[in-house]
């Protein structure tokens, strides 16, 4: 499909750039950092999922982003930046302890929302007057904002509504053709978005939960809400949302969808009926579980978020193997529930999305 190791090819005019995740060549981001001077799109790996990237202070260079994604105009884009100063040209009004947060968790995947300064065109914050500002861990990030010297914006680099892409070859899936160039370093480490927290107001509120746990934040910051959104386990959809990602759908596979909660032993019993009740109606039936129950379920195509004990292996495949049932055609996927400890408050808040709330509680 596309040119296996060579560092160059491309495809339905997209240029694709193989570099090595831990030491990119000079030469291929200094071409990928040209296309974002010049307001072009990039998408890039970053340690959490791939980003779609352009010039975040260019409104037309942002608006490609939307356009190439499909992608809701009030929803704002992540500005990606490679040094803490950059903050100051992005933000006012900036809070004292943003410098204990980005002393901890920065390089790494937390998106700190802050007052906007005027320099940040309205198309990059949705129309906000708010800003969400990140430094990313990954090298391929850091050295394609470092080499363009202008912060990147950039949202997830799927088509709005899909799975969040975490290898190359889902960003080639949903944007081939659509955008100037993707950097292609293989799969991403954590796999899961970065953690959204609000600093503009009293209390520290999470508005989604992602590669830094909560119980990270609360450890440095005391107090942190959690949005009730996220709490209110999946059964309410915000009616105002703060974050406007919030309110539609996404993270979905093309299969219909079931997440099913709860005690372990039931949840089992009730995910036996329900590939029953598919099975005779001649549905194909995916069944995503964990380990620890692999050997429960039979006539169903099973895959495994890993150890329900090790969130941060359900964390980096859950967008693949949502994606992998898609291309294996199934009809419907029966999902089981985790604990919401650490990234598994993360896992949980994606499967409740990507079912669109289809939830059985058991
Ligand atoms: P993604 O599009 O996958 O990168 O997700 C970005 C998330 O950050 C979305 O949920 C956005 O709504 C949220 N976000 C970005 N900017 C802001 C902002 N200024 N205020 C609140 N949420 C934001
Ligand atoms: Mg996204």
């Amino acid at each position: 499909m596309y040119g296996g190791s060579s560092r160059y090819s491309e495809v339905k005019g997209t240029k694709i750039l193989r570099v090595d995740p831990s030491s990119p060549d000079a030469d291929l981001i200094r071409v990928a950092a040209d296309v974002i001077r010049r307001g072009g799109t990039v998408a890039f790996p970053t340690e959490t999922v791939y980003g779609l990237g352009s010039d975040a202070l260019n409104p037309e260079a942002v608006m490609k982003i939307f356009k190439a994604k499909n992608r809701p105009l009030d929803n704002p884009i992540i500005v990606h930046i490679c040094r803490f100063r950059d903050v100051n040209l992005l933000a006012s009004n900036i809070p004292r302890r943003l410098d204990i947060l980005a002393e901890r968790f920065w390089p790494g995947p937390l998106t700190v929302i802050l007052k906007a300064s005027d320099i940040v065109p309205r198309v990059t914050t949705g129309g906000l007057d708010t800003v969400a500002v990140r430094m990313p861990r990954h090298r391929v990030a850091l050295a394609l904002i470092r080499e363009s010297g202008t912060p990147i914006a950039a949202p997830s680099a799927n088509l709005a509504g899909r799975p969040s892409p975490t290898s190359d070859r889902h960003v080639i899936e949903d944007l081939a053709g659509r955008i100037d160039v993707i950097l292609a370093a293989g799969s991403t480490p954590v796999g899961v978005e970065s953690t959204v927290i609000d600093m503009t107001g009293k209390t520290p509120t999470v508005l989604r939960p992602g590669g830094v746990p909560v119980e990270d934040l609360r450890a440095v910051l005391g107090r942190v809400n959690i949005h009730p959104s996220i709490l209110s386990r999946g059964l309410m959809e915000p009616e105002k949302p703060l974050s406007p990602g919030m309110k539609y759908r996404h993270y979905a596979p093309r299969a219909e969808m079931v997440l099913v909660e709860g005690e372990d032993g039931s949840v089992i019993k009730k995910i036996r009926e329900l590939i029953d009740e598919y099975v005779v109606q001649g549905k194909r039936v995916g069944v995503l579980t964990f380990d620890e129950n692999l050997d429960a379920y039979s006539r169903a195509i099973i895959k495994s978020l890993g150890s329900r004990r090790q969130p941060e292996t359900a964390a980096r495949r859950i967008f693949n193997l949502l994606r992998e049932f898609d291309r294996e055609d199934v009809d419907v996927i029966i999902a089981e529930g985790m604990p919401e400890k650490g990234l598994g408050l993360a896992v949980m808040n994606r499967l409740r999305k990507a079912c669109g709330y289809n939830i059985i509680k058991v």
